[in-house]
């Protein structure tokens, strides 16, 4: 773990743990858009963001994990409820948290 790891790990509420991890592996939760913004493209989430986090993809927006801050402001305001927090992504739609990564790999 990186000095600027543990400084989070100690600082940071939003540095949260991980239900699936062990005490040593902490991580950065982000929000996740899933298949109801498929079409939709609202994009009521990007005026919102106040980051910058949240792009526009071919078919839906997608949420950089490393940008999002954890705040859930894109959440409260998305016309279709597709976003969630990483750890509350639907069974159903846990594809997405996948896809979402990919679109900031390439
Ligand atoms: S949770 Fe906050 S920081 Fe993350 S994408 Fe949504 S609005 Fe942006």
């Amino acid at each position: 773990m990186s000095i600027l790891s543990r400084q989070l790990k100690k600082t940071c509420p939003y540095y949260m743990m991980s239900e699936k991890s062990n005490e040593e592996e902490w991580y950065f939760l982000a929000f996740v858009i899933t298949s109801p913004c498929i079409d939709e493209k609202a994009a009521d989430c990007v005026e919102t963001c106040p980051v910058d986090a949240i792009h526009e993809g071919e078919d839906q927006f997608f949420i950089d994990p490393d940008t999002c801050i954890d705040c859930g402001a894109c959440e409260a305001v998305c016309p279709v409820s597709a976003i969630y927090q990483e750890d509350f992504v639907p069974d159903s739609e846990k594809s997405f948290i996948e896809k979402n990564r990919n679109f900031y790999k390439s």
